[in-house]
């Protein structure tokens, strides 16, 4: 067996576990981070910033660096960065296996409205004035700039640098992994009606749904983007066990 010299694409708690794991068996490896937050967590594993330039930079930086296995650990809604990992994989022959986490599904006592995308959730916000807590992250809040009729609670990794896109916002700026008790003293407290999630899955950004369950709150649930078919696994000790064989 080849020594594994592996790339993880990250930006996830999973990611980071996996990091954390790999460190401890001696397996080498580096990290990837896109770059969108100011201070990542730091990794016991050497790390890399930035896009690779499409797939033909993603084949580059798997070729040069003679990258043995490639593990997508990236956030399920990060579909163009999972796509291009699938196509490059393919053409430098490089295996690629995904960590990932299974969906949330509603449990009794959730009130959920299932949107199929972004745009979804954005319609569904028709109408008169709600309180939203909006959990999206901050790539894609323009959207919502359609319904300025509304409050919005907005909880970002780093405080935002250019002005909001929405009127009426408060922005919570703390980072994950978040407890419902606090999650629920957030949605009191800013007398939150509505809240608008992806759905992440994994336990890290979970509490929100949670408390809403308390909470009786309703949840515009918007689902994840299709990816091309791609081996899985859903714990890091499957991932480590695959970068051994
Ligand atoms: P995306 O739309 O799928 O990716 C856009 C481009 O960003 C990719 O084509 C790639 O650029 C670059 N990129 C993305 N992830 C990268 C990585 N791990 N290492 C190096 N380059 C990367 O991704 P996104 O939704 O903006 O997410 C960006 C990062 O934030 C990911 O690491 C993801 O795990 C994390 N994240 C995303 C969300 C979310 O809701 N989308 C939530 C939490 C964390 P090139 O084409 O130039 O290679």
């Amino acid at each position: 067996m080849k020594t594994p010299r592996a790339l993880i694409l990250g930006g996830t708690t999973e990611a980071t576990a996996l990091c954390r794991a790999m460190a401890e068996a001696g397996i080498a490896g580096t990290i990837s981070f896109a770059g969108r937050v100011a201070r990542p967590v730091r990794q016991p594993l050497p790390q890399r910033v930035g896009g690779f330039g499409g797939v033909a930079g993603l084949v580059a930086y798997l070729r040069d660096n003679r990258i043995t296995h490639l593990i997508d650990a990236t956030h399920p809604f990060a579909a163009q960065m999972s796509t291009h990992a699938v196509a490059a994989a393919a053409e430098a022959g490089v295996p690629l296996l995904a960590l990932t986490r299974p969906p949330w599904v509603p449990q009794l006592g959730d009130e959920w409205t299932l949107v199929p995308d972004l745009d979804g959730a954005v319609q569904a916000l028709e109408g008169s004035r709600r309180r939203i807590m909006l959990a999206i992250g901050r790539m894609h809040l323009d959207l919502f700039a359609r319904h300025p009729q509304h409050f919005y609670l907005l909880r970002l990794v780093d405080p935002p640098e250019a002005p909001l896109p929405v009127p009426d916002a408060h922005v919570e700026v703390s980072r994950g992994p978040f407890t419902q008790e606090d999650d629920g003293t957030l949605m009191e407290r800013h007398r939150i009606d509505l809240i608008v999630s992806k759905n992440a899955g994994g336990t890290g950004a979970r509490a929100k749904i949670d408390a809403a369950r308390a909470l009786g709150l309703p949840v515009v649930m918007i689902d994840r983007p299709a990816l091309p078919p791609r081996p899985e696994v859903h714990d890091v000790a499957a991932a480590l066990e695959w970068l051994r064989t």
